[in-house]
């Protein structure tokens, strides 16, 4: 076992780590924190602290820490058969019959899985489906996508350029010119309209309107969406939003991805996003969820109607040139099928609605009238609590006073993991859907404290 020390002085001299402050943290300034177990919602550092992971890793532990029949399903496929892949038609048992759980508890109209690794890929493999999928159409020019600005789907070239949050842009030279975007459905946030809930819906639908008659609706090929906007901000959308906006989509001849990365398999209290807002998506994106993050593994579900294109597409010009060596791993795969026979035993999505709800309630009524607080919102296991300086303006605190990763900083002090959101201060909430009401009402009292210690 290695010292304390000397790993920690490894860790600044060798490891770079994502989304990080790179320069704090070689110089010392930004805590380090070496993780070594988890069971259940809680998880332990190498000094012996323990802490109820309020997000669940970064919103991906769904079922919990610890669980053995998913780490033993995995041993076992890496003791049979570590890795075959999955090209010209190879697969593992695995492989097939998670492809076919999957299928089995999508939306009807979606026909296969295609699998990859993470999030990101699986969002850049949806955007070449897209490309692919107008040409052989025969409209090489319907090709630009339509992301909403705080949509988060990851930060590949492609995927980063979807994301519509500043930090991903700003010095990367993105977003790619076929990539536009359009008004977020953050009703908090656009108090300045002045507008009732109904009226901002209607607003976004013009934003839309107008974006597609100014770049031409034979220009554009797609549109994609969280079905609750997460990493920009944990924001369910206004009531109607969905509906409203597929059938402008429907009318231009516009696909839509559901990016269900984080409501994907039960975050929302149903099985996806799709479902519980009636959304009938073109492509659907998996990744979190479909494992508890046990393995990475993510999947792109296509639908039918796409599907017949891809078929004749082959048909015309060979094999699909897509694939990457890991895609439909073994290993990741033997993890997919334990967990999701896992969330079924244990009745694990039914629980995040219902203490999902208890949690939402519980914050809520704990928080809203504090005179910082702006907004408790949520939706299933999924909760944010977002700070405002002045209630009555609702105007924002200035990014420089870090309210929110100070509020993250001094719950994690009582020993709660939340993660202060990258955009705004939000303090953000998705624990494993095993969390507990006990759980629940402590994550909401150690939430309270926190909030009063750096805001009084
Ligand atoms: N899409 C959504 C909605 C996400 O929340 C994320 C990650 O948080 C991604 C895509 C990207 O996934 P990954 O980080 O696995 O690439």
């Amino acid at each position: 076992m290695l010292r304390n020390d000397q790993l920690e002085q490894w860790d600044r001299d060798n490891f770079f780590h994502p989304s990080t402050h790179l320069a704090e943290f070689a110089r010392g300034e930004l805590a380090q924190r070496v993780i070594t177990g988890g069971t259940g919602c809680h998880i332990e550092d190498r000094d012996g602290n323990r802490m109820l992971d309020a997000f669940a890793g970064l919103y991906c532990v769904n079922v919990g820490y610890g669980r053995q029949d998913i780490a033993e399903a995995m041993a076992e496929q890496a003791k049979e058969l570590a890795y075959y892949h999955a090209y010209v038609g190879h697969g593992t048992e695995a492989s097939i019959t998670l492809a076919k759980m999957i299928l089995d508890r999508a939306p009807g109209h979606m026909s296969k899985v295609y699998f990859g690794l993470s999030g990101s890929d699986a969002n850049e493999t949806n955007i070449k489906l897209i490309w692919y999928y107008n040409n052989i159409l025969g409209r090489p020019e319907k090709k630009k996508i339509i992301s909403r600005w705080r949509g988060y789907h990851g930060s590949g070239l492609m995927t980063g350029s979807l994301t519509g949050l500043e930090l991903f842009h700003k010095k990367f030279d993105l977003p790619l010119s076929q990539v536009i975007h359009t008004e977020a459905p953050y009703y908090f946030r656009r108090a300045d309209l002045g507008q009732s809930e109904a009226q901002f819906v209607a607003h976004c639908v013009a934003e839309l309107e107008a974006l597609i008659a100014r770049e031409g609706a034979d220009t554009i090929a797609a549109f994609i969406g969280e079905p609750v906007l997460g990493t920009g901000g944990i924001v369910p959308p206004p009531e109607g939003y969905w509906a409203a906006i597929q059938e402008v989509l429907e009318r231009h001849d516009i696909l839509l991805v559901a990016d269900e990365v984080v409501t994907g398999f039960g975050r929302l209290g149903t099985m996806f996003g799709s479902e519980h807002y009636g959304l009938k998506p073109d492509l659907i994106t998996i990744a979190k969820g479909l494992t508890s993050a046990y393995a990475p593994l993510s999947g792109s579900i296509v639908s039918e109607k796409m599907w017949s294109v891809l078929e004749q597409g082959t048909d015309e010009n060979g094999p699909i040139g897509h694939g990457w060596t890991y895609s439909a791993h073994p290993v990741g795969a033997a993890a997919g099928v334990a967990n999701l026979k896992l969330l079924d035993e244990l009745n694990l999505i039914q629980n995040a609605g219902e203490v999902g709800a208890y949690l939402n309630t519980q914050m809520g009524a704990a928080l809203e009238a504090h005179p910082h607080v702006g907004e408790v919102r949520g939706e299933g296991m999924l909760c944010a609590v977002e700070f405002v300086k002045d209630k009555e303006s609702r105007s924002f605190f200035d990014a420089g006073d870090k309210v929110g990763p100070r509020i993250a900083a001094a719950l994690a002090g009582e020993g709660v993991i939340a993660r202060a959101m990258p955009q705004g201060d939000i303090l953000g909430f998705a624990p494993p859907f095993c969390l507990s009401r006990e759980e629940a009402d402590e994550v909401v009292a150690k939430t309270a404290k926190a909030v009063t210690a750096v805001l009084g």
